[in-house]
């Protein structure tokens, strides 16, 4: 768990050198001028990279979340937009493999295993974010179809993805009254409403989809009416792996470039490494990155084996989102004006890590994850 085995180190290298030259040479301009590009999915998906935990009987390269993490924290040093894109397209991937019946899963899974489909999860709407169990989009179940009605926000591949796994409401209110459907990207009623224009991850298109009266079959209905809240919340536990280990490969880019920064910038005669201010700033990043990659190697190490992994997720998820967040600021402020300014992607290192507090879950929601688990482990039968 704590050093990559020999394929895993190969993994690693293989997939560095494959996206530093895909995705680079277009991570800045792309950035600017928020622009996503499919084709890089296709072409990570030819490499195996958009299915590697999907068993390889549906098209996937059979590996664990470690191997998943290792993977995603190499992809979000070149680009955290396409860190994500591959894991939110892995998210219905991971519902299928534990919610979807044999068709389904025949059915769906080796397209976006291969990368040839992209997938998104809709789960937040404009009323109810972290407040999940109360979203409004209906499902209305006539003869043999579903009919969708609503509308989703924030929707990672919002206009490009060809399948979505879509929350909607078919009984009454609160979680139990929520069902998961799988829905064609060019279903007839589904359109894309209002692009958000953001912060950061900048390359990965983020809309609004509309639901008007969207027929699909009824055979698109994953597990059982009334499962939809725990279906979405086990993508999310799983999900919160793959943020955090998006969160480390964002932090340890921003420590390379300002570490590097700070052994060649010489002010009053000597390479500001050698000021103490500078060089215990990169020794508190250094560390928060190490520790932030044990614990999310940790989580996704407990899933890998059959264990109870959703409280150390949590904690993953909390621990490395934070330490990027301030990792990527003390890059910028490591390289002074330099830092700020775009000719260094620090500035975009830091904008990205933002989100990562925010979404599959706040980091205030993850607090009131990791203290139910407490509640639970203080309450239970002592023995
Ligand atoms: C770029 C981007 C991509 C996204 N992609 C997707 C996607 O693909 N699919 C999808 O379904 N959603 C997606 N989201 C939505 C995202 O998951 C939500 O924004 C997130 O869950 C928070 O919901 P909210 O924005 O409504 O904030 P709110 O829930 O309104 O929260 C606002 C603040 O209140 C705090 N808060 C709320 N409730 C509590 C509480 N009980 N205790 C303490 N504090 C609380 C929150 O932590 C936060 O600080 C995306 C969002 C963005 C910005």
């Amino acid at each position: 768990m704590f050093e990559p085995n020999e394929m895993q180190r190969d993994l690693i290298d293989a997939v560095s050198v494959f996206v530093k030259d895909l995705i680079g040479p277009t991570a800045e301009h792309d950035d600017a001028e928020e622009r996503f590009r499919k084709e890089y999915i296709h072409q990570m998906g030819e490499q195996g990279l958009c299915g590697i935990a999907t068993p390889e009987e549906y098209g996937g390269l059979g590996l664990g979340y470690l191997d998943y993490a290792m993977v995603l924290e190499e992809i979000a040093k070149v680009s955290a937009s396409y860190a994500v894109s591959v894991a939110v397209t892995g998210l219905p991937q991971v519902i299928l493999n534990q919610w979807g019946n044999e068709d389904q899963k025949q059915q769906w899974l080796p397209a976006l295993a291969a990368g040839e489909h992209l997938g998104a999860f809709c789960l937040s709407e404009a009323g109810s974010g972290s407040d999940a169990a109360s979203l409004k989009a209906t499902a209305v179940r006539e003869g043999d179809e579903y009919v969708l009605n609503g509308s989703k926000y924030w929707v990672t591949h919002g206009g490009y993805a060809d399948v979505y796994m879509i929350m909607a409401r078919t009984g009454g209110p609160g979680p139990r009254g929520i069902s998961c459907f799988l829905v064609p990207g060019d279903a007839e009623g589904l359109s894309t409403g209002r692009k958000e224009q953001k912060m950061g991850m900048r390359a990965s298109p983020t809309t609004e989809i509309v639901l008007d009266n969207v027929r699909i079959p009824a055979a698109n209905l994953v597990g059982n009416e009334g499962d939809g809240f725990k279906v979405a919340m086990t993508a999310l536990d799983s999900g919160r792996i793959t943020i955090a280990s998006i969160a480390v490969g964002t932090a340890q880019a921003a420590l390379d470039v300002s570490g590097g920064y700070a052994c060649e910038r010489k002010q009053f005669g000597k390479p500001i490494i050698d000021f103490q201010g500078v060089g215990f700033m990169l020794a508190d990043m250094a560390t928060a990155i190490e520790t932030s990659r044990m614990l999310v190697h940790k989580a996704a190490w407990l899933k890998d084996n059959g264990r109870d992994f959703s409280g150390t997720a949590a904690m993953a998820k909390v621990v490395a989102t934070d330490a990027a967040m301030k990792v990527t600021t003390d890059a910028v402020q490591v390289m002074g004006g330099y830092g700020y300014c775009k000719d260094h992607p620090v500035e975009r290192f830091m904008r990205d890590a933002k989100i990562m507090q925010i979404f599959e879950g706040t980091n205030q929601v993850q607090r009131i994850v990791i203290s139910r688990h407490l509640k639970k482990a203080y309450t239970a039968p002592q023995g």
